[in-house]
C-alpha cells in the first residue's frame, strides 16, 4: 500500500510571497503538486484559467458547494475561493505532496477534516515589506491594495494555530525551511507504521529462518 502523500497547507497575509514559495517548492519537488482553487475574482493580467485559478461564476461556485464538490471554500476579501475535493484526494491516495495555497478560514476546515495536515503561516519581516511588496505587484487597485492591507493584522493573528512560522526574508531560505518541514513531517512515525510492520515482520523472518538453520 501506498504512503499517503502530505498535505500542505500554506497560508499567511497577501504580500507574504506564499505565492512565489508554492513556485519554488513545486521547482524542487517534483513529486509535489498543486491545488489550484476555484474563485470569482476576475483574472489579473496574466493569471491563466485552469492554471492559477479556476475562474468561474458566483452561481457555478455556488452551485459547486451545493454538490460538496470543495473541500473548504471561504469568502476573501469580497469574493469566493474554495479547493476542489478530486484532485486533492486523488493525488494524497497516490502518494503524491499536495499544497494548499489557502486563507487562514479555509485552512481551519481543512485542520478539521485532515488533522495530519501540515499547517504553514508565512510572514513578511516587517509590515513596511508588506506594503511595499503588494505595491510593487502592480496588479492590484488602490481599493483593492487598501483591503488586503488592512485585513493582514487580522490575519496575522491567525498565526498561532498553524504548526510552523515561516518569515519570507528571502524566497530561497523561506522555501528551503519549508522543504525541510515536508522533509521531516514525511519521515514522522505515525505516517510510516506499515514499513515500520514490514521491516518488523522481514526480521521475525529472517529470525525464524536462522533458527531453523
Ligand atoms: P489572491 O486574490 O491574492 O489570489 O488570493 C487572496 C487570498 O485568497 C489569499 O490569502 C489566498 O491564499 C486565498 N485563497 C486562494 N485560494 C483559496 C482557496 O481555495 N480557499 C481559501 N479559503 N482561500 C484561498
Amino acid at each position: 500500500m501506498k504512503v499517503r502523500g502530505v498535505l500542505l497547507v500554506l497560508s499567511g497575509p497577501s504580500g507574504a510571497g506564499k505565492g512565489t514559495i508554492c513556485q519554488a517548492l513545486l521547482k524542487s519537488r517534483p513529486d509535489m503538486c498543486y491545488s489550484v482553487s476555484a474563485t470569482t475574482r476576475q483574472p489579473r493580467a496574466g493569471e491563466k484559467d485552469g492554471v492559477n485559478y479556476f475562474f468561474i461564476s458566483k452561481d457555478r461556485f455556488e452551485e459547486m458547494i451545493q454538490n460538496d464538490e470543495l473541500l473548504e471554500y471561504a469568502s476573501v476579501y469580497g469574493n469566493y475561493y474554495g479547493t476542489p475535493r478530486q484532485y486533492v484526494e486523488e493525488k494524497l491516495s497516490q502518494g503524491c505532496d499536495v499544497v494548499l495555497e489557502i486563507d487562514p478560514q479555509g485552512a481551519m476546515q481543512i485542520k478539521k477534516k485532515f488533522p495530519e495536515g501540515v499547517f504553514v503561516f508565512v510572514v513578511p519581516p516587517s509590515p513596511e515589506e508588506l506594503s511595499d511588496r503588494i505595491h510593487k505587484r502592480g496588479t492590484d487597485s488602490q481599493e483593492v491594495i487598501d483591503k488586503r492591507l488592512s485585513a493582514a493584522a487580522a490575519e496575522l493573528a491567525c498565526a498561532s494555530k498553524y504548526d510552523y512560522l515561516v518569515v519570507n526574508d528571502q524566497v530561497d531560505v523561506a522555501t528551503a525551511k519549508v522543504s525541510a518541514i515536508i522533509t521531516a513531517e514525511k519521515n514522522r512515525v505515525a505516517r510510516n507504521c506499515d514499513l515500520i510492520d514490514k521491516v518488523c515482520q522481514s526480521f521475525l523472518l529472517a529470525q525464524k529462518e536462522e533458527q531453523h538453520g
